[in-house]
């Protein structure tokens, strides 16, 4: 904490994982020898910039660029990009540190990296985000690398941001190199099922978590928050298993639909018109804005957390608790507050952490990263194999160490070990770098 002050995501994150790790390092005291716990959590790199813009208006915008290359141990740098006014070093560090582990629990060669900008695109115009994305890269390309580091999106970066990223990617150096960035236009190098990996990989990961207690989707109330790229495809996903979503949310509130999301009509309002939530609600018979409380209020038999940090606390966890909710699986990175994940594990819900449950983004982009470097590119139906093997993998995984730990049924040890272990035994085997 002294070393890195004010920087509490950070933090939240790093104190989550070593308070896993005990009898990791108890069974492996070289660990400790080692300083691997110290050397995990100091990043490799850190890079912040400038980034100047001129806007619509003609006025001259300065926006902070960073990128924080965390761990290299298994492979380049990989991790998206977020553009939101709340970013600040704290947020990408916390990204980034989850990143790893994420990675890790993939078994692709992949590590962990993060980046972004305090740049707000809610508003921006199209030339606005072009002429924002061009200043970016124009920094941020000597750090990237098929080999180095290859960035995806985030919160704020969809298919456009990262088409105007690649384009002045491949102006500046000369080269067509696929494989730098991931969530490319399927039309110049990306690959099919990048867009829905992360909601349905989430979405299978749940799955394969009510299969334990022989349960399923079929007929279930489930609430997803936000509406942007995860939260989208894990509401497609959960309809075609037979679910019905109530409810879901942006920054500006939530909705609650009671005939079930119309996920069209969803992603007409917020990928083709970027509008707001409330646009969907005026549109929909069905559909009523939430005038008081929180989207945790509404009573459901599974929770998926898909909008952003922290967005479930202590107080929204034993409501949903008291709802009867079974199932609560994080789509978004770190949406539960400790008090909300510790609530969940004592009532015994069924709780997975955004590190094993939303990996399939990253998954999804490490074959993107396959494709790139084959000259190739595969069927939907064979990438979304490859997705939702490797999403029960690490279900397995992760409940197997779980067991093994003496945890049983707890998702958060046997994330935290299952990632912990690979990436400092490759740290081991390299020596002191
Ligand atoms: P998007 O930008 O597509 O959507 C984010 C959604 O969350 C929007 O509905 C947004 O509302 C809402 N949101 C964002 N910030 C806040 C906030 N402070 N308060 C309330 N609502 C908020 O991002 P993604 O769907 O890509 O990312 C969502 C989460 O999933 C993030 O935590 C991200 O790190 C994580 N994730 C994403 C992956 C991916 O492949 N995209 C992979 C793994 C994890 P509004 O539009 O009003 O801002």
């Amino acid at each position: 904490v002294a070393r890195n002050p004010g920087e509490a995501e950070f933090h939240q994150a790093v104190r989550e994982v070593f308070e896993s790790l005990e009898p990791v390092i108890k069974k492996n005291p070289g660990y400790l020898e080692d300083k691997i716990l110290e050397r995990i959590c100091e990043p490799e790199r850190q890079i912040i910039f400038r980034v100047p813009w001129v806007d619509d208006r003609g006025t001259v915008q300065v926006n902070r660029g960073f990128r924080v290359e965390f761990n290299s141990a298994l492979g380049p740098y990989k991790g998206g990009l977020r553009f939101h006014p709340s970013v600040y070093l704290g947020i990408i560090k916390f990204l980034g540190f989850e990143q790893i582990f994420k990675n890790s629990l993939t078994g692709l060669p992949i590590g962990g990296g993060k980046g972004g900008s305090d740049f707000n695109p809610h508003g921006r115009s199209d030339a606005e985000v072009m002429r924002f994305c061009q200043s970016f890269m124009t920094e941020l390309y000597r750090h990237l690398g098929e080999y180095t580091d290859v960035p995806a999106g985030d919160i704020g970066v969809g298919g456009r941001e990262i088409g105007y990223m690649f384009g002045q990617y491949k102006r500046i150096t000369n080269r067509y190199e696929s494989g730098v960035l991931t969530g490319k236009g399927l039309d110049w190098g990306g690959s099919l099922v990048r867009t829905e990996a992360t909601g349905y990989g989430v979405v299978a990961f749940t799955q394969e978590m009510l299969k334990t207690r022989g349960d399923a989707f079929d007929g279930k109330r489930v609430t997803v928050s936000g509406s942007g790229n995860v939260a989208i495809y894990a509401i497609e996903k959960v309809q075609q298993l037979g679910g019905k979503v109530v409810a879901c949310s942006d920054s500006s509130g939530y909705v609650v639909d009671e005939a079930g999301i119309d996920v069209g009509l969803l992603k007409q309002v917020k990928e083709v018109e970027r509008g707001r939530i409330a646009d969907y609600a005026s549109r929909r018979d069905s559909a009523e804005l939430g005038r008081t409380g929180s989207i945790w209020d509404v009573a459901v038999d599974v929770a998926l957390p898909c909008a952003t940090q922290n967005e479930l606390n202590g107080e929204h966890a034993a409501t949903l608790i008291r709802n009867g909710v079974k199932a609560v699986v994080e789509g978004a990175n770190m949406p539960t507050t400790p008090e909300g994940i510790h609530a969940f594990q004592e009532a015994g819900v069924l709780f997975a952490p955004g590190k094993a449950a939303n990996a399939g983004g990253v998954a999804t982009s490490g074959l993107e990263m396959q494709q790139n470097a084959m000259r190739d590119s595969w069927t939907f139906e064979y990438t979304e194999e490859r997705l939702t093997s490797i999403m029960r993998n690490i279900h397995d995984m992760c409940a197997a160490t779980a067991e093994e730990y003496g945890a049983p049924g707890d998702y958060v040890v046997g994330a935290n070990i299952t990632g912990f272990i690979k990436v400092a035994n490759a740290m081991q085997a390299f020596g002191l770098v």
